[in-house]
């Protein structure tokens, strides 16, 4: 196909603008190249585009979820686990979501904000317990670009000397709730550690951004610029540099690559037009979410490379994980009636409990952390659901109103984030026939979790429920069977997809280098989860950031000593 190319050749084509274009976008424009961005979803500024002081009642759907905000229309969320026109497909017997989002800075306009660092140990799974495999690189090598990730974006917390959930330099963390102090006691009782939540949320000005005001509605995007979003913190100021020329609405098709196997730049379909194009780069990095880059590699088939781009080790769609999650709410009595009190505060728990336990003790490897909920936020949608379960709960007109008020804030509940072994069971391919709207072909996933995850899970089902028992709670539903699977939340539902180009030393079993740079082509680069050799039990989104400094930091040197 002949294609418009642009005229200009940029220094670097950067496909994706969440935490990992983004940080690699901040970087390379402030080291003076000239980079071009191509973002899928349409522009997205949270401090003109956000409804985070909006009332439910302003709505007629009173804040209820559409199909491109499946958490509801007030959050900052456009895309999901459908999206119109790009469809994914499962082999038979595989339950694995994807979510995808469709706008300039992608997930991290909407996503938790849990800010945690992987430890030491979690670069090193296969040494110490012989599964999956460790990474090319050490906690060592990551820990200044974790402090500069820290000092540039900001993010509270507290330094508690715990050795794999390693701190860093924080803000003063919020105090606890009042639901999070009975949490805290029961935790304290069951020996199960609870400490301050980490969260890219800043509870003093920084960088020329005001302090959180505590209005929770972090997923709504702040309009303050008080949490972390790619573009807020990111890709504005590298807009600033006037070195990034950012595309919205170009949906990255392929790689293109010149006759040396080079790549060349990057094709993409004009969404507003429909339109094919092309944008010529002498560096490619590819940041458009795990899958989503997996999906360009395999896409970027040539005689050179048949099995597309930097993929003569297969490794690419490879290795897929997600983590591990299952959820356990219970209705704590002695919080009924509470007295009305102002608990506003972070959008999101502040407290949390990291991996506790040796795993010597364990029938099960790796571990997971606790992310606590409950409180009196103000009622979305459908908020109450269930309220016939409360002892006397329910019936109509004023008395099941006065029933919403007595037990508003009187649930609490706990999810559990935990780490995934890679299997040669899951991962994802091209679908041979399906293609999206634009003639792309799509994704087909292919997921089994192994017993190892299971008996994770079945763990935290009974440590929660050991939590609530200890409160004087009650759980209303019954501890799930192996046969239900305890209650595991099916692949991809947890949002933490990782590794389809992983990095390592040997290039027959990795996509990528230690430094993120494809073994095949050397100037090809991934910059979000898909390096990831492991999961952990933290959440990613840290990590992607610190790996896209380093990586696009590499860039810069190796373009000032002439290799690339
Ligand atoms: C509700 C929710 C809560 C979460 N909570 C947490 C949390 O608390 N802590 C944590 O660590 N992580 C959390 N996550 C995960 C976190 O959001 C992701 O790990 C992180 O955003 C991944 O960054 P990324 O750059 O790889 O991808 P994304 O942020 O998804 O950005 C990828 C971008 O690439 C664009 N794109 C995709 N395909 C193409 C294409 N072909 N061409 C051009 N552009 C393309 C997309 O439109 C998107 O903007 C959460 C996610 C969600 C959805
Ligand atoms: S809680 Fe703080 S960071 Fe979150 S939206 Fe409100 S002001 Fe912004």
């Amino acid at each position: 196909m002949q294609l418009k190319s642009s005229s200009k050749l940029y220094d670097v084509c950067i496909v994706g603008s969440g935490a990992g274009g983004g940080m690699a976008a901040h970087v390379l424009t402030r080291a003076g190249a000239d980079v071009v961005m191509l973002e899928a979803g349409g522009y997205w500024d949270n401090s003109r585009d956000s409804a985070m002081l909006s009332w439910p009642y302003q709505s007629p759907r009173r804040g209820a979820s559409t199909r491109e905000r499946p958490f509801g229309e007030f959050d900052a969320c456009v895309g999901g686990w459908d999206i119109e026109g790009e469809p994914y497909t499962r082999a038979e017997g595989t339950q694995f979501d994807w979510w995808r989002a469709r706008m300039l800075g992608g997930r991290t306009n909407h996503w938790g904000r849990i800010s945690l660092r992987f430890g030491p140990d979690d670069f090193r799974g296969k040494s110490l317990d012989g599964l999956g495999d460790d990474w090319p690189i050490s906690y060592d090598d990551l820990a200044p670009y974790y402090d500069r990730v820290d000092r540039l974006i900001g993010i509270f917390g507290s330094n508690e000397g715990l050795r794999n959930h390693p701190g860093g330099v924080f803000h003063p963390p919020p105090k606890p709730r009042c639901y999070e102090l009975l949490v805290k006691r029961a935790a304290d009782k069951l020996g199960v550690t609870c400490i301050p939540a980490r969260m890219s949320v800043i509870t003093k000005p920084h960088n020329g951004r005001a302090a959180c005001h505590y209005c929770g509605q972090c997923g709504r995007g702040c309009m303050t610029n008080s949490n972390f979003s790619s573009p807020n913190t990111l890709i504005f100021p590298a807009r600033k540099t006037g070195k990034l020329t950012l595309l919205t609405n170009a949906m990255a098709r392929e790689v293109s690559t010149d006759d040396a196997g080079l790549a060349s730049g990057v094709s993409y379909v004009d969404k507003r037009t429909g339109t094919d194009r092309h944008v010529r780069a002498r560096i490619v990095v590819l940041a458009a979410s795990a899958c989503e880059s997996a999906r360009l590699l395999l896409n970027s088939r040539s005689s050179r490379f048949p099995q597309g781009i930097a993929n003569s080790s297969g490794a690419a769609g490879k290795y897929l994980t997600d983590t591990t999650g299952t959820d356990v709410a219970g209705f704590i009595p002695k919080m009924v009636n509470h007295v009305p009190h102002n608990e506003d505060g972070v959008g999101g728990g502040h407290l949390y409990m990291p991996w506790w336990i040796d795993n010597k003790k364990l029938d099960f490897p790796r571990g997971y952390h606790v992310e606590i909920w409950g409180g009196l936020g103000v009622p979305s949608y459908g908020f109450g659901g269930g309220i016939h379960r409360y002892p006397s709960g329910g019936g109509y007109g004023k008395n099941l109103k006065e029933d919403y008020r007595r037990y508003y804030g009187s649930t609490v509940g706990f999810s559990g984030r935990g780490e995934m072994i890679p299997n040669a069971d899951s991962y994802c391919e091209i679908d041979p026939v399906v293609k999206d709207k634009w003639g792309i072909p799509v994704l087909r996933f292919h997921w089994k979790w192994s017993e190892h995850e299971y008996k994770q899970v079945k763990h935290m089902q009974e440590t929660f429920r050991a939590l609530i028992a200890e409160m004087g709670g009650e759980v209303f539903s019954p501890m799930p069977t192996r046969e239900q699977g305890y209650s595991i939340a099916a692949g991809g539902r947890i949002i933490h997809e990782l590794g389809t180009t992983r990095m390592g030393n040997d290039p027959n079993t990795s996509v990528l280098d230690r430094n993120c740079q494809a073994h095949d082509v050397r100037n090809l680069f991934v910059a979000d989860g898909g390096p990831f050799v492991s999961q952990a039990d933290k959440n990613p989104t840290w990590t992607i950031m610190a790996l896209a400094m380093r990586t696009a930091e590499h860039i810069v040197e190796q373009r000032k000593g002439g290799t690339l």
